[in-house]
């Protein structure tokens, strides 16, 4: 059937086609039908670019230079050079694609930890279930900010509107209703919903006709599979470098050409050949790929942190947080609700008892009630239970948690209820649900409509304490109900201050009853919520979370400020704030009403010192985002509702909640954490922070390597050919493509180094490559790798005579005096590698060979070397020789006084405080 017949075919006959019924599937016949439709997943392929990433790793500009030089070299009569070459080449561009390979493999997988859900009627019963199990037949509930699982057809609905845009591009909201109507396009049916698309208002039922590959948008994305990755700006920043670096690598190729074919008179290809070693050893040909990886394997880490970053250009932004603005509920906070106290005209209540068990009383003055005696109480906590969408499912086992099926708030009252011990089945059957105006951020009040038996409706409504008073005009005072005055509300609020004071969240309660038999739908908050009753508060408790204090400490010292916005009031935002250290006393709550009011530059102002913004709808957080960017600052913003997605897509860094959070927020997120914990933003901060510090690090170790590799060509040429080239063009490749190579990953996994977390946020226009970087490596590091692989080659000839005799040009002592050069820059590079693992900490402190990846790739170094040295056949390629045990005993030698020597500066870029 086609969308058309779909959308006009009768239910009856809908559910007859798919085996269904009203009451959807049965758990055995959702299972056969698995097995025929699959599950519901839109699957990727992605075959064609693995096959041309694999080409791409073997086509970059080294690359080709590499392919042209071996084709040189064999034509130049050098074919051992030649073959030697390519065999570089390969190795080399295989490991690059591994990398890339094992990059996209390690963010790839991370999605798969975060499930969605879908809400199926299985035998009857309304299931929460993964979505990839969803079935043709299937009867699912759609609800506002969860996107919807497959194609389906709407059997009812109330008030529903769907966000189409993923699938029409069209930005419009469309209603859609159980009603046929065909608008025009191809999917502008108004009783189809398709899958891909999100709810962004109301809710509805509706059968499943199309699951996995077969909706709409897997049709979609089969032709469209190639989504184009951006470039992030660290790519850009690490293409320039490279493209800078190759350019000067070139030029200084080409320069060597000329003064070798023209000053030494080096025949023309031998020449060549000499010049591509200056190339390959300045161009930074690993670079890419390892950056890739290692900001791969920094997502992996801040996974297993529970921040799930979407994209590798996050890693990055991470790292420049300047402010987040956070949630209070269930961020900071446990989101673990426990109603404490309750106050009514008639008296004050103690609640005993914690968390979402049913053990503890009311108490008045220590003594357990008796509800009968306090009607007031009861008529509390008749609002509480039916004005409430939340089922709590006791524990089933020991082990086990109760489980929430709505949120932790009304949780709470749910669990109140069972405490006074009124019967909430009896009262469910005397007060029918005929209407419910839903929870909204914005208002803070929700309310649901009730059928009485003596034919009277009644409103019940429950919200926010000012935005439940603000529609009231009477109170329950002893069983009667009489105008409110101004000495209630004065009470209500001074109970209300106490609570706040002591970080309570509270909620108020109300009621009307009114005669009318009009349809529910004509219900309206604007025709139902005024001239209520006002029956008491309830206020509860929702302990800060354990790890917050540690986190927010450490943000602080990071230079990292913390904004609370939160849809709480001002006194228990403040409260708590202060409470778990994020402001002092005397910082300034701002609430949504003064934010509306403010201008821009009022707005930077109160940014620019300790402020909590309170009573703010989620709209308002686009707009303290927007100011806080405009005054430069680089800001994560976290959220979880539908009215959230602005500000989390105009955040540098969105952050959405896994476990509360919708799916429109998930997708307008950049980052989503699996324990919606603020400790855990803190913690990927710090990752971006590292991945950053540790990018420099490798880059500081594969620069600090170019001067000795030059300084053989340079004294070749500067000596007009009278001391030989001490390091062979082989040799060159063998550092840059492979002794170099582990080491240098071994750092882009370098952990945390003490003080990155001490430090002021990086400066976002700070270039990758400093001056300081720069001058560590070639001034420094380069310095001295470039005088003991000289000093080995000198002394290496001097064992042969030397300067008796000239120094030596071919033959085995040849070979020996570059193996000594090669080996020489080979030692020195393990003891680079140890000390660019940390900037200015002690590599002691942390334990030298703590990293075992750089221990691995040391042994790797060592054993590529004695290869290299002792397998003949690899001898007469690499222009090798090997070395006796003094002369091994001498290079065993060499990282001691560089580890030592490095110390030195460490400590006193320690003691004088200079950033390294
Ligand atoms: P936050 O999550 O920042 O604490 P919310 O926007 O979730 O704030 O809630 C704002 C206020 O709305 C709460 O302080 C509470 O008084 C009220 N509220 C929250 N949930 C409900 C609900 N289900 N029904 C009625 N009122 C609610
Ligand atoms: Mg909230």
């Amino acid at each position: 059937m086609d969308d058309e017949q779909l959308a006009r075919t009768e239910l009856d006959e809908l559910y007859r086609k798919f085996s269904s019924s009203s009451q959807g599937l049965s758990t055995a016949q959702a299972a056969s039908q698995l097995k025929l439709s699959g599950p519901n997943i839109i699957s990727k392929a992605r075959g064609e670019s693995q096959l041309k990433a694999f080409f791409k790793s073997f086509s970059s500009m080294m690359a080709v230079l590499l392919w042209v030089s071996g084709v040189i070299a064999i034509f130049a009569g050098m074919s051992e050079l030649g073959v030697a070459i390519w065999t570089v080449n390969v190795i080399n561009g295989l490991f690059s694609f591994w990398q890339e390979f094992a990059a996209k493999k390690a963010t790839d997988s991370l999605m798969k930890l975060l499930p969605t859900y879908a809400h199926v009627y299985r035998d009857g019963k309304l299931q929460q279930i993964d979505a990839t199990q969803l079935v043709p037949g299937d009867i699912f509930s759609v609800q506002a900010g969860n996107s919807v699982s497959a194609d389906a057809r709407i059997i009812e609905s109330d008030e529903l509107e769907v966000d189409e845009s993923a699938l029409t591009g069209e930005s419009l909201l469309v209603s859609k209703s159980s009603a046929f109507a065909k608008g025009a396009g191809k999917f502008a049916y108004s009783n189809l919903v398709y899958a891909g698309t999100t709810v962004a208002s109301g809710s509805g039922l509706a059968i499943a006709l199309a699951t996995g590959m077969k909706t709409e948008f897997g049709q979609i994305a089969r032709l469209t599979q190639s989504t184009k990755q951006v470039d992030s700006p660290l790519h850009l920043e690490l293409n320039r470098l490279t493209r800078q670096l190759s350019i000067i690598a070139v030029s200084i190729g080409i320069l060597f050409f000329l003064a070798a074919v023209f000053f030494v008179k080096n025949p023309i290809a031998k020449s060549f050949i000499f010049a591509l070693g200056m190339i390959v050893a300045f161009i930074p040909e690993g670079l890419l790929p390892t950056v890739t990886l290692s900001l791969a394997q920094a997502v992996q880490r801040m996974a297993r942190k529970n921040a799930l970053v979407k994209n590798l250009n996050s890693v990055e932004t991470l790292g420049e947080t300047t402010v987040i603005a956070t949630d209070k509920t269930g961020t900071l906070t446990q989101n673990q609700m426990t109603i404490n106290h309750v106050w009514t005209k008639e008296s004050e209540y103690e609640v005993t008892g914690e968390g979402y068990v049913k053990n503890g009383q009311i108490r008045e003055k220590n003594k357990p009630i008796h509800l009968g005696r306090h009607p007031a109480l009861k008529q509390l906590i008749t609002i509480a239970s039916l004005d409430n969408d939340t089922e709590v499912q006791p524990a089933k086992s020991l082990k086990d948690r109760p489980k929430i099926i709505g949120t932790p708030t009304e949780a709470s009252l749910v669990i109140l209820a069972q405490k006074s011990g009124i019967d909430l089945a009896d009262l469910k059957q005397a007060l029918p649900r005929i209407h419910e105006l839903t929870f909204d951020s914005r208002r803070q009040r929700m309310s649901t409509i009730h059928q009485a038996s003596d034919g009277k409706r009644l409103i019940l409504t429950k919200g926010a304490l000012d935005f439940v008073l603000a529609v009231t005009d009477r109170i329950l005072d002893h069983g009667v109900e009489r105008a409110i005055t101004d000495d209630d509300k004065t009470e209500i609020l001074a109970a209300n201050r106490r609570y706040a004071g002591d970080g309570l969240r509270s909620l108020a309660f109300a009621y009307r009853s009114f005669e009318d038999d009009s349809d529910p739908k004509t219900y309206h908050v604007s025709n139902c919520e005024q001239h209520l009753i006002f029956v008491g508060l309830a206020a509860m408790s929702d302990p800060p979370r354990p790890e917050i204090y540690e986190a927010i400490r450490k943000a602080h010292a990071a230079g990292i400020k913390i904004i609370m916005v939160t849809g709480d009031s001002e006194l228990t935002a403040k409260s708590i704030a202060t409470r778990i250290g994020l402001v002092s006393e005397s910082a300034r709550v701002v609430t949504g009403a003064e934010l509306s009011k403010m201008t821009t530059d009022q707005l930077k102002d109160a940014l620019a010192g300790e402020i909590i913004f309170a009573r703010v709808a989620p709209e308002q957080k686009y707009q303290i985002v927007t100011a806080l960017q405009s005054m430069g600052h680089i800001v994560a913003s976290t959220g979880d509702g539908v009215n959230d997605a602005p500000a989390l897509k105009k955040a540098n860094i969105g952050v959405a909640m896994g476990v509360t959070g919708t799916d429109v927020a998930k997708d307008a997120a950049d980052m989503i954490l699996t324990d919606d914990n603020f400790a855990s933003i803190v913690a990927a901060i710090e990752e971006g922070r590292v991945v950053y510090a540790d990018i420099q690090k490798f880059l500081l170790y594969i620069l600090n390597s170019n001067l000795p590799e030059a300084v053989p060509s340079v004294l070749f040429l500067l000596s007009g050919g009278t001391i030989p080239l001490s390091l062979t063009v082989m040799q060159i490749l063998t550092v840059d493509l492979g002794t170099d190579m582990l080491p240098a990953l071994g750092l882009g996994a370098e952990k945390i180094e003490a003080g990155v977390m001490d430090q002021p946020p990086r400066d976002r226009h700070a270039h990758l490559l400093t001056k300081n970087l720069l001058l560590k490596a070639f001034a420094w590091y380069g310095l001295w790798g470039s005088i003991i692989s000289t000093a080995a080659y000198f002394f290496a000839n001097w064992t042969f005579g030397w300067p008796g005799q000239a120094l030596v040009s071919s033959g085995g002592d040849y070979r020996k005096a570059t193996t000594m050069t090669l080996a020489g820059i080979v030692f020195f590079q393990i003891a680079a590698a140890l000390n660019a693992r940390t900037q200015r900490t002690s590599v002691f402190k942390i334990g030298v060979f703590s990293n075992y990846h750089i221990d691995f790739g040391i042994l790797f170094e060592i054993l590529l070397l004695l290869l290299l040295m002792y397998v003949p056949f690899l001898q007469n390629l690499f222009q090798t020789g090997p070395l006796n045990s003094n002369e091994w005993l001498l290079l065993a030698c060499i990282p001691v006084p560089m580890v030592l020597l490095e110390e030195a500066r460490k400590a006193l870029v320690r003691k004088y405080r200079h950033a390294s």
